[in-house]
């Protein structure tokens, strides 16, 4: 067992099924958390029986990192799994600190018709330690804190809930990573019956949405998933996630050219947004290989940005990063994999 999988509460559980003393968690946890080593042998402070015993159940961490692009404000990872499955992580340096992307899945079972990783169909989740190591060796690699996570590389995160949620206890876990719990945000294409536990599960976490369209017809012909949860249905569990957390909602919108673009898809959004707590974040797309979607030129996402501002919604341009080192979604992964 990946000892990256547990919160302290399941690790003190163990422990206590070995047989022994349940603060030698927390020792444990230091050891991994604060000290960050990598071997049970640097643990100097737990007896060398226990140490063995320790060895018999427990791995520290299975993930690797394979490659690594560097560019100045941006790094991306290639991880290579125990099973020799790939994923990704992408590094953003601002000025507010350093901010990590990071995968939940292998593959993606959503199908967005303009996204790289869901090209490939999801081959399983990814477990929690394995989340949680993206982290770690990329500390590791630049010896640096790193102060903000989004969970918005491969893979839907809430179709991989649990794991997710454990994933976030840990880092958030003053005993653990101690990320600030709002410096953790969670991107869904929608899946509106997690938004609802999310809310408690996950207290004070940011939540964002990839909207991409404001009516159904629009979504209906980029996002597959919209044919389960309707535009109307995410907007309605997004007012009671709002009600319940009184926290504002991020809805991304991906500005494709002549899809979901024009000044009446600017509108309808406003109308559809009106009076919710949230901002809307246009995400110029980044255009790949394999897909024949176009980026919005500037023109238009401009304009469609006044409209929005015009009717009152709040709303913001996302800086781009990496689209030079293939940071975009999934685009290194696919190199890896089809060269
Ligand atoms: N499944 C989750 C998280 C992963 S996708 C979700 O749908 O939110 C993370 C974000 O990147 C989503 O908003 C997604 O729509 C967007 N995205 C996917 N491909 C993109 C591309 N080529 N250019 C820009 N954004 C992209």
């Amino acid at each position: 067992m990946n000892i990256y999988d547990l919160t302290l509460k399941e690790l003190e559980e163990k422990i206590i099924e070995m047989g022994e003393k349940k603060y030698k968690a927390l020792q444990i946890y230091t050891w991994l958390y604060k000290k960050k080593v990598k071997s049970f042998d640097e643990m100097t402070d737990i007896k060398k029986e226990f140490i063995e015993k320790l060895k018999e159940n427990f791995v520290i961490g299975t993930i690797k990192i394979e490659q690594v692009e560097r560019d100045k404000d941006v790094n991306k990872y290639l991880f290579r799994l125990s099973d020799n499955e790939f994923i990704e992580a992408v590094l953003m340096r601002h000025d507010y600190g350093l901010s990590i992307c990071v995968s939940s899945q292998i593959g993606c079972n959503m199908g967005c018709k303009f996204c790289e990783s869901g090209r490939r169909k999801k081959v399983r989740n990814l477990t929690t330690g394995e989340v949680v190591e993206q982290i770690l060796l990329v500390e590791e690699d630049l010896k640096e804190r790193i102060s903000h996570v989004v969970v918005m590389g491969i893979g839907e995160p809430f179709d991989n809930y649990e794991n997710i949620i454990r994933f976030i206890r840990i880092i958030n876990d003053p005993k653990g990573l101690e990320i600030g719990i709002r410096h953790i945000t969670v991107s869904t294409c929608g899946l509106v019956i997690k938004i609802d536990s999310f809310a408690h599960d996950a207290e004070g976490a940011n939540l964002a949405v990839s909207l991409h369209a404001p009516t159904n017809e629009v979504r209906n012909k980029i996002m597959p998933i919209n044919k389960v949860y309707k535009v109307e249905e995410i907007i309605s569990a997004i007012k009671k996630y709002i009600e319940k957390t009184n926290r504002r909602v991020t809805f991304e919108y991906i500005m494709l050219k002549d899809i979901n673009d024009t000044d009446k898809c600017a509108e309808d959004l406003s109308k559809l947004l009106k009076g919710i707590n949230c901002y809307v974040n246009l995400i110029p797309y980044n255009e790949t290989a394999n897909i024949e979607f176009k980026r919005s030129d500037m023109f238009q996402i401009m304009k469609f940005y006044d409209i929005l501002k015009k009717n009152n919604i709040n709303v913001t341009i996302r800086r781009e990063f990496g689209s030079k080192i293939s940071a975009a979604c999934g685009q290194l992964r696919s190199k890896k994999e089809e060269a």
